[in-house]
């Protein structure tokens, strides 16, 4: 089945095409700058990149012209807009109404709109504008909601509720929702494979690091606690994110400095994490140049990811009664050596007993890794994450169902 994945963000609209049947990435790319002047960026297997500049005011006119470049004799691989049997959408934030991939119904789109609108405002209007150009191009094509949020909807309310009056909750959903769940479960399904295919019984804890990170402990297949909160900037330190600290810290810095709760959202969002303690970059391949070039406070940042990442593997084997894998995925999971070296060294009193020089060599195309030796009581895993590949099966499967 040819499914179209899309992720739409407030000036853009990334896609890809694949074919379920084997899972070929038959087209991508992303249409930039919308609303303020627009372009497309298309790649195809096998044909050299193609770039234009067009005028895309809004989501739908930008689904327009990703699917007439799909169909386009030259630069597409589809002969017509039929050939797309079904739309998979990422939504960062379903609350707690969405456990599960859903298909778009009016109602769907209500709650979404009306409900979870307020949890993620600016992600949710950028998903509903790109659900709203896919209903004005393909509107019998069905489309499939994947929710960032879903795969954690099984944490039990001990590991979801902060310690706020009930009412704060009631009142205003206020909660952990987690989020990268998507990625999660492809990593955790993936480790189930690998550990013979079979849910029940398993122990994982599983780390989306990136530019934004999360750790989750799934236990029998299903999600028992996240690093993520109620938004994206709980957890572990990120690029810019500062994590989890004492809350009084942040009426402290906003009557020091003076900032309004705009401005400190946005400190804690764009200005923290490598960056803030860095003062180098957010990125962990500029950091880990600094470090050679002998820069502390770079140090400082990675020793600091580490050593988080640590904490929240021995809080979550706590949590499971036990720990049979760990999995690292995304940018910094899949590529950086030296900080998947910090957060397990130590941990021999787990089981876990990891190779160094295979650590050392293991980065993104090197595929399904292993990293733990014969005799670790605890598999390791490095297992790139494929969050669209998660969204299309997803979108394939519901889509047939209806049929
Ligand atoms: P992500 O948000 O998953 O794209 O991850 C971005 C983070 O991964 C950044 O901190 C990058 O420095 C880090 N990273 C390290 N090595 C690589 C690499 N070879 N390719 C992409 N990201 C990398």
């Amino acid at each position: 089945m040819n499914v179209l994945v899309i992720n739409a963000g407030s000036s853009s609209l990334k896609y890809q095409l694949f074919d379920t049947a084997t899972n070929e990435v038959r087209a991508k790319g992303n249409c930039e700058r919308i609303g303020i002047d627009g372009r497309i960026v298309h790649k195809i297997p096998g044909k050299e990149d193609y770039v234009k500049e067009i005028p895309m005011p809004n989501h739908s006119v930008a689904t327009r012209i990703l699917v007439e470049t799909l169909t386009d004799p030259e630069l597409g691989c589809l002969k017509s807009m039929s050939e797309i049997e079904a739309v998979g959408h990422r939504i960062v934030h379903g609350g707690p109404y969405f456990s599960e991939s859903v298909l778009l119904t009016q109602e769907v789109y209500d709650t979404l709109d009306k409900k979870c609108r307020d949890l993620a405002p600016l992600h949710t209007g950028a998903h509903l504008q790109g659900i709203r150009g896919c209903l004005d191009v393909m509107p019998d094509t069905p489309q499939i909601l994947v929710f960032d949020t879903a795969f954690h909807q099984t944490m039990p309310p001990e590991a979801f509720m902060y310690g706020i009056p009930y009412k704060m909750y009631k009142d205003y959903a206020i909660r952990r929702y987690g989020a990268h769940g998507t990625s999660h479960r492809y990593v955790a399904g993936e480790m189930i494979k690998l550990m013979g295919g079979k849910a029940e019984g398993t122990k994982i804890v599983t780390c989306h690091l990136g530019n934004g990170s999360s750790i989750s402990a799934v236990k029998d297949g299903k999600v028992l606690d996240t690093s993520m909160g109620f938004t994206p900037l709980a957890g572990v330190i990120m690029g810019t994110r500062c994590g989890d600290m004492d809350p009084a810290v942040v009426p402290f810095i906003m009557k020091k400095t003076g900032m309004t709760p705009d401005e400190m959202s946005d400190f804690m969002n764009k200005k923290c994490g490598f960056q803030g303690i860095s003062e180098v970059s957010s990125d962990c391949r500029d950091l880990e140049a600094a470090i050679a070039a002998g820069n502390e406070q770079a140090k400082l940042a990675m020793d600091i990811l580490g050593y988080q990442i640590k904490r929240f593997i021995g809080a979550y084997a706590a949590a499971m009664g036990g720990l049979d894998a760990i999995v690292f995925t995304a940018g910094i999971g899949e590529n950086t050596a030296s900080i998947r070296e910090r957060a397990l060294t130590g941990l021999d009193f787990l089981g876990v007993d990891f190779d160094r020089a295979v650590n050392d060599k293991t980065f993104g195309r090197s595929g399904v890794t292993k990293l733990s030796t014969d005799k670790s009581r605890v598999q390791i895993y490095m297992i790139p994450t494929n969050e669209e590949l998660m969204i299309a099966q997803d979108a394939e499967r519901i889509a047939k169902s209806v049929k």
